[in-house]
């Protein structure tokens, strides 16, 4: 029988905007040695905005225009930033053909009979489009802000790029602070370059940087954990971090996240405050100190 120690955690669990949606996972957050978290959504608003458009040998409304035709037909948030920048400076999209998307590096798709990329250097590198220096110069300076760079070409060469912001949720670096004061491991995982997740790390005071990670790669990054030895907390709110929080010990979703994300995790937060996953864990602490 359920102890009821961890039914009376559950309903309290509740009313604090906690859903224990597995009760062992309620005995197991005490003993959480790590938590990683995921980058976008998570740590961020997840709703990120164009910031800066530097084009190339093009206008700056062509290059968003081109960019925004094929990001129409992705449901990637950075796709959805650059779509409403093109929809608010009234910048005309276009049909797009043969749509194409290369999971954790970008986007394809022809546009009035050109064929149009947009996505990360790899990506990039990866259809032989040559970046020129002062470019790259500039991608470097935008990612030490904290901002994701999204290169744009056309026709085989690059048309420009498009930097991308999302700033950090107000309650992520009190978070934070509080696992790290509590003596917990904190780490961050994403699918972005390293540099921009490095600058958004240092902003929620995390040193632990799992960065170019390919979607399906996450949850080896949870179990590497595990076999160091560690009790794996993973927060995660995307598609992507579904088969990761499967993976971990505690599976930490966040309530405004997917629904895969959701079904995934064994504790459910309802509102998407970080400091609830934290309550999480003293509340497991308590539950099992009853037990005892
Ligand atoms: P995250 O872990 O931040 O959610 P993803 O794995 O979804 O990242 O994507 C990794 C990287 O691939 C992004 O930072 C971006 O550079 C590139 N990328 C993926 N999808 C797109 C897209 N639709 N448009 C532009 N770039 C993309
Ligand atoms: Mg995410």
């Amino acid at each position: 029988a359920t102890p009821t120690a961890v039914t009376v955690g559950v309903g309290r669990g509740a009313e604090l905007g906690i859903l224990i949606r597995n009760g062992e996972a309620l005995e197991v957050a005490e003993r959480v040695s790590t938590v990683v978290f995921d980058k976008t959504g998570t740590l961020t608003r997840g709703k990120p905005e164009v910031t800066d458009i530097v084009p190339v040998g093009i206008n700056e409304q062509t290059l968003l225009s081109l960019a925004a035709s094929v990001e129409k037909n992705s449901q990637h948030p950075l796709a959805e930033a650059v779509v409403r920048a093109a929809e608010g400076r009234g910048v005309k999209v276009e049909a797009a053909t043969g749509f194409d998307t290369f999971g954790g590096r970008g986007v394809a798709a022809t546009i009035l009979s050109e064929t149009v990329l947009v996505g990360n250097r790899a990506f990039l590198n990866e259809k032989a489009v040559a970046i020129p220096g002062e470019i790259e110069s500039q991608i470097v300076l935008l990612e030490q802000e904290g901002k994701t760079v999204v290169l744009v070409a056309a026709g085989g060469t690059i048309a420009g790029l498009i930097a991308i912001a999302d700033s950090i949720k107000p309650t992520t670096r009190e978070a934070i602070a509080r696992l790290r004061a509590m003596g917990k491991e904190v780490a961050m995982i994403t699918g972005d370059n390293r540099r921009t997740a490095d600058a958004i790390a240092r902003q929620a005071g995390i040193d632990t940087v799992i960065a170019e990670v390919m979607p399906q790669d996450k949850a080896a990054e949870v179990r590497r954990l595990q076999e160091k030895g560690g009790v794996v907390a993973f927060v995660g709110d995307g598609i992507n971090d579904a088969p990761a929080l499967a993976q971990a010990d505690v599976g930490i979703a966040i309530g405004s996240g997917t629904d895969v994300a959701i079904e995934s995790g064994d504790i459910v937060l309802v509102r998407d405050d970080l400091v609830d996953a934290v309550a999480a864990i003293q509340l497991s602490k308590k539950v099992m100190g009853r037990i005892r």
